[in-house]
Formats: C-alpha cells, structure tokens, sequence
C-alpha cells in the first residue's frame, strides 16, 4: 500500500511537471501564431499603402510632407508603433513620433528577401514587417514596426491559457543562466523567484549583427501548487486504506491510478498536437482534474482557432483575405483538371478613391462591405475574398467542361455595375473585373492570379465597368511594356527624345502664332516611337514627371529664339498637374531660358479633374498666375467636357480631331462644333480644331465660328531645327517682315 502510495504521489509529482512541460510547448505555439499573424496584418495593411497609386507617386517625386502624412496615418490605422521607409541607400523616411530604425542595418536582410523579423526600435526590442515598393522596379521597403517591450509581451501573454512570462531579448543581453539554455529546449532552472521552466528560442532578426530570443517562463511551484489538494487527498486515502482494509484500497486506487493513467496519456497526445479529452471518472479529486485538463484542452484550442482567424480574415468585411484565398486557390489548383476547372475573377470597384474623397472614409467602407455582401450573396458557394484596399477576388472551383463561364462573368457584372444605397444615399458603382481559369490558362495558382491580373488591367483599360477574361497576347503586351518601359528609362537617363513642333494657325490673322511641341523617340532598333505608344507607359510608371520636364525646359529654350509674337504649346500630363513642383519647373524653365510667361501655353486634359477637382482648380489658378496660358485638351472626348469649362477660365479650347472628321460626314457635327464656338465665345476663351487635314475642313471651320486649326494642311510637326525655315514660307509678308 506504501508503496503505492509512494509511486503514485511521485506519479502526480512527474504529470504535474510533464503537463507544466506540455502547457509551456503548446504555448510557445500559441505565440509563434501569434507574432506571424502580427507580422501578417502589419504586412498586410503596409501592402495596401505600398501599391497605393498616389503613395508611390509621392514616393517616386520624393513628395516629403505627403509621404509622411501617409506613414502617420499608416501608423495610427494599423495601431503600431512606427511606419517608416527604408530607401535603398538605407536611408529612413520615418513618421516621426514612433522612434528611431536602423535602415542601414536592414539593408542587407531586406535585399536577401527577407520581410520580417525583430529590429531595435530606439533599443527596444519591436517586431517589423517590411514590404517592398515597387515602382515598378524595387525603390525601397515600407516597414511597419511594433514594439515588443514589457507591456507588449504581457499583453500578449494574456492570450495564452496558462501564466506564461514572456520577453523579446537579444542574445547579448541574455542572463547567464539563459544562456546555457540549449535552443528549442524545455529545461528546469533555478532563479531568485523559485524553479521555472524555461524555453529560449531564436526569433527572426531584421538587421544585421542581432540575434533576438523569445523566452517563456512557465512558474513549476505554481504548476505543482495545482495539485497539493490532491497529495493531501493521497495522504487520506493511505490513512483511510489501512483502517478499511485492503479491499477498499484496491477499489480506490483503480479509481485514481488508472483516470490518471489516461490523463497522463492524454496529457502527451495533447503536447504532441492531438485534440485530447479524457473521460471524466474515478475519484472526486481525480475527476476535477480531468475536468479542469479538459476545459485546458478546450481553451487553448478556442485561442489557436481565434488566432488563427484573425490571420485569415479582413477585419473591415469580415471576408477572408488574400491569404486565406491563396491557400484555397492552391487546393482548388491540386485538384483542377478539364472536368474541374478553377474560375477566378479580379474585382477592382472603380474609381474607389475619388468616392472616398467625396463621400468620406466610413462611407467608402459602407461601400466595401456592400460589395462584399452582393458578392456573397449572389454566389454563395464561391470563395469571396477581400484582398485589400478596393481590391476583391473570387474564386469558384470544381466547374464542369459545360460551365457557362461567359454567363457568370456577366452576372458578375451585371451585380458589380449598379445603384448602392449607401447610408440612405443611392451611389452609382461600377467594377471591373479581370478573369482567369484554370487549367487552361495556368496550371498553378501563382500563374492564374498573375492571368487575373493581367486580365483586370486590360479590363481597366477598356474603359470602366466592364469584365475581361485571360488571353495568352495579355502576357505578350505586359512583357511588351515591362521592356519598353525598361527602354524609357534608360532613354530618359540617356537623353535620347526630341522635340517636334506644330504651327498653330489662326484662321482670321492668317498666320502662325506658335507651335505645339510634341515629344519624339528615336529608338536605335525601333525607328521613331509614336508618343501615343510610349506616353500611356511613362505615365503609368511615373517617368511622365521626369519626361514631362524635360519637354518643359527644352521646349522653352527654343522658344526663346524664335521672333516674339511666336508663342509654344507644352502638353502636361495628369500625373504632372498631382505631382509638387510643376509650377516651380515652370518659373525656373521661363528664368533659366528668359522666355516671357505669356508666351507659354499649357495644354491639359480633361481627366485632371478625376479624383479631386477643387485641388485641380487650385492648382490651375496658380500656373495661370504665372502668367502662363491655359488650354483645354482634345475637348469633347471625356464625359463632362462643358462641365469644366464653367468651372475654370481656359485660354483656349482645343476641339478633337474626332469632332473635325466627323465634320466631313455631315449629321450633327456641324451644330455641336457651332454650340462650342459659341459658347467659348460666351466665356472669352479661344478655339482651336485639331487635326485639320483639308481646305474644305478649314471652309467649314471658319464657317462655324472657328479662331484657329492645327494639322497636316498647315503642316506636320517638324524638328526644331526647322522651325525658323517653316514660319519663313508660312508667315504672309508683311508679317515676315514684322519678324525679321
Ligand atoms: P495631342 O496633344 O492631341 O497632339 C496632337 C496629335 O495629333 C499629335 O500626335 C499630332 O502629330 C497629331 N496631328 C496633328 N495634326 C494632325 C492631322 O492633321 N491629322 C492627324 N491624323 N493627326 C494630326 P502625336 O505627336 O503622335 O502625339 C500624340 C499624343 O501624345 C498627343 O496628343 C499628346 O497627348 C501626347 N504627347 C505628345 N507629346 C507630349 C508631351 O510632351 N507631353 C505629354 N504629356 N504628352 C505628349
Ligand atoms: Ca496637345
Ligand atoms: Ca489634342
């Protein structure tokens, strides 16, 4: 009986400290959970800002006061510490209040692709995700850090089911007795607060020359302590034992050894990962244990699986995220075969930021869960994943040879392209989509996203609203224009564009009053480059600001040496106009090359009033206080062309080409150009056709109240070279003399 006694008391002693083991393994799961689903939301809300169209842009014209405008509100909307920039030279743009980085030390982690990890934050020890910003070649990282200080951990610790210690230390600064301490092991030590198990492992480090450790703490006198009762229980029973004999004994200890061999076992299916429960029987005290090592089992599993959640979900829409997609979409790739095919859809709401600024942020996230909810609702058994911003995905596997997919891209857009109520308001959304399947289109899911991908940008570019599925040419074109736009870098860097120059002629004055400079590229393999070709592509990379520049000063400086009443038309690009500094580049064009003010025009576009028309109007108030003049593009091909015009007081209205060659045709072209004529007349402002390649059009031009046409019967756009020999055989007599 004794011995019994003995065996079973060690026994408890041995599962006590066996089950403080397990409790300190499963937790230091828990918190490797953890710290990777921190690393994944801060990863996750830093990506949205990186691919940000206007954060790239201010980061590409080095716009300092809105970069760190957006990394505050980076900051305080992902609730972390500090968002900073780290340039490739190493350099940190920070946000200024959350401490400072070591970008130097980064650099050679980030290079190596590594996007995560402990840094020091001002010496504290802080957890960072970093992603790239790629524009579209790398040009540097956005790192979100988050301190890991003594509160953070303990609130962390909060999250685990039993009273753990945890701390972030660097391997330098570890106590002795934490040192010893083999790496990944469970080992027993002797502190000034009594034994402890202690578990030291190694934790990623983001810098160069730091070996950050977790270490966890489980306290075993507390661990012990939970089962005290129980000894004393032991001690009763062997009293109890011997007075009752051994039939009594016999029947008590099955009642205790053997639920507690079972709890042992279960105790060890547990540590190893298993969901183990045991039964709950035997002895009053034995049962409490079993209970309360059941409610042990169910919480930490709740707390993994809340864990767990959040790394997979939005928490705006409540869908789960690019992530979680991705592994859906990797399962479905495994399985897919001609009879089950994958179907993914790209979503992008269009125009998401200019209703964001109109209406307001909680308004616009109305929005997205309204999105989220339609698409849900009318296709319950896809996979609806928010992947960002105004970003969603959509992926429906397992279709048959059969499956219409043309119908269900078209539900999609009949669902996407409608009135929202949004808060009691009716808002018009439109999205476009981009669409890939599988297995034609790729075989693994990285393949397919990127066919989605292509395909949505395609779609964008057709005009909004409107679905585009995956053509093998789609990844001929984004090869196309990766290269091209590598070819325009270098042309930039190289200096190989030119300047052509159009005559703009007024009709009633019969002569020249200046030029249109139009940019040319003479590619060594290519011939001459259209800037039709190779404008849309530096305006989406953002080399149209550099570009845009340097037509600016060049056009300027030959201006300058032509006779004074010649005056020269420079085209701006939208991304100019948002871009700081475009009126600085024009002081300093007209400075540097002493041509008068009034004798540069400007010619905008329409489409730099989308997004945000009262900072345009601003904007274009303050180049016409320059002095410079202002004329409205290739008027009449956008949707609100005669809007602007009461909005802004243009010097000149340019009427497309489209209008001119419908002039030819007849019909209505001849009313609609005479309404311009005379409304611009109304409001004082000049108008000038495009395009204009016959006498009969320029008859008929006149005829309707036309001041001015520019094309091919005047002549072609010429090299500057030949500027002077062109207003030589245009300008009537008398006026050559005026100039000469
Ligand atoms: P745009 O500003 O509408 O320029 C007028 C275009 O019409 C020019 O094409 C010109 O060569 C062409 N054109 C002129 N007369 C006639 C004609 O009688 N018949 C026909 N069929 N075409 C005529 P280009 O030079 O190919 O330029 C195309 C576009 O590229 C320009 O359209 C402008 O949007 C853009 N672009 C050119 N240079 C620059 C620049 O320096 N900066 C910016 N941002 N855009 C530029
Ligand atoms: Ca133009
Ligand atoms: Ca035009």
């Amino acid at each position: 009986m004794s011995v019994t006694l003995v065996v079973a008391s060690s026994g408890i002693g041995l599962f006590a400290r066996d089950t403080a083991e397990r409790d300190l393994a499963a937790n230091s799961r828990v918190f490797d959970k953890i710290i990777a689903s921190r690393e994944g939301q801060m990863a996750d809300a830093g990506e949205v800002v990186a691919r940000d169209f206007g954060f790239r842009e201010a980061f590409a014209t080095g716009d300092a006061a809105t970069l760190v405008s957006a990394l505050q509100s980076l900051r305080d909307r992902a609730r972390v510490s500090e968002a900073a920039i780290v340039q490739l030279d190493g350099s940190v743009i920070a946000s200024g209040a959350g401490g400072a980085i070591d970008g130097a030390a980064m650099l050679g982690r980030l290079e190596s692709g590594q996007t995560s990890g402990v840094v020091s934050l001002d010496g504290t020890e802080a957890l960072a995700a970093a992603v790239p910003i790629e524009m579209p070649d790398l040009a540097g990282w956005l790192v979100l850090v988050n301190t890991l200080g003594p509160d953070d951990m303990t609130q962390l610790s909060r999250l685990s089911a039993v009273a753990v210690e945890a701390k972030v230390v660097d391997r330098s600064r570890l106590a002795p007795h934490l040192a010893a301490v083999p790496l990944g092991e469970i080992v027993e030590v002797d502190s000034d607060d009594g034994e402890r198990l202690v578990r030291v492992s190694p934790i990623a480090s983001l810098q160069d020359g730091r070996e950050p450790r977790l270490v966890l703490a489980h306290s075993l006198g507390a661990a012990l302590a939970r089962y005290t009762s129980l000894r004393i229980v032991l001690l009763l029973i062997s009293v109890a034992g011997v007075l009752g004999g051994a039939w009594a004994a016999i029947r008590l200890s099955r009642g205790i050894a053997q639920p507690l061999q079972s709890l042992a076992e279960a105790a060890r299916a547990f540590g190893g990962g298993a969901v183990s429960k045991v039964k709950v029987e035997g002895a009053v005290e034995v049962r409490s244990l079993a209970a309360s090592f059941n409610t042990m089992v169910d919480a930490v599993e709740e707390r993994e699986q809340q864990v767990m959640h959040a790394s997979l979900h939005d928490a705006l829409t409540g869908l789960p995220n690019r992530r979680f997609f991705i592994e859906k979409l990797d399962r479905a790739v495994q399985r897919q075969n001609d009879n089950h095919q994958s179907f993914v859809a790209f979503i992008d709401v269009d125009d998401f930021k200019a209703i964001n600024d109109a209406m307001g942020h909680p308004l616009g996230d109305e929005l997205l869960r309204s999105v989220a909810r339609s698409l849900q609702d009318r296709f319950p058994d896809a996979m609806v994943a928010r992947f960002g911003g105004d970003e969603f995905g959509l992926l429906l596997s397992g279709l048959e040879p059969g499956a219409d997919c043309a119908s269900l891209a078209r539900t999609l857009e009949t669902k996407l392209n409608r009135e929202m109520t949004i808060d009691g308001r009716g808002v018009l959304v439109s999205a476009s989509v981009g669409i890939a399947i599988g297995p034609q289109d790729a075989d693994s899911s990285d393949g397919l996203l990127k066919c989605a991908d292509l395909a949505l940008y395609r779609a964008k570019n057709d005009g909004k609203g409107a679905y585009h599925f995956f053509e093998p040419e789609l990844d001929a074109e984004a090869s196309r224009r990766r290269r091209m736009e590598i070819d325009l870098r270098r042309a930039i860097r190289d200096g190989d564009f030119e300047l052509y120059f159009q005559p703009l002629f007024s009709i009633s004055q019969n002569r020249v009053k200046g030029f249109e400079a139009l940019m040319r590229w003479p590619h060594k393999e290519q011939g001459m480059i259209s800037p039709a070709t190779f404008i849309p592509i530096a305006e989406e990379s953002g080399l149209i600001v550099q570009l845009g520049e340097w037509a600016m000063r060049e056009a300027c400086r030959q201006a300058a040496h032509w006779p004074d009443d010649i005056s020269v038309a420079v085209n701006i690009s939208p991304r100019q106009l948002a871009a700081d500094g475009l009126a600085t580049c024009i002081a300093q064009a007209l400075a540097q090359t002493g041509l008068s003010a009034s004798r540069l025009e400007l010619e905008i576009t329409e489409s730099v009033f989308i997004g945000n028309v009262e900072k345009t109007l601003k904007i274009l108030h303050s180049l016409q206080s320059l002095g410079v003049r202002v004329a409205l593009d290739d008027f009449g091909t956008g949707y609100s062309s005669l809007s602007y015009l009461r909005s802004f007081p243009f010097d000149k209205i340019k009427i497309d080409q489209s209008f001119v060659r419908a002039l030819e045709e007849g019909g209505s072209a001849h009313a609609i150009v005479r309404a311009i004529t005379t409304l611009a007349d109304a409001l004082g402002m000049e108008t000038l056709a495009e395009g204009v390649e016959t006498q009969e059009l320029l008859d008929a031009l006149q005829k309707e109240g036309c001041d001015m046409i520019q094309g091919y019967l005047i002549s072609r756009p010429v090299p500057g070279a030949e500027v002077a020999g062109l207003l030589g055989a245009l300008q009537p007599a008398e006026a050559r003399v005026a100039v000469g």
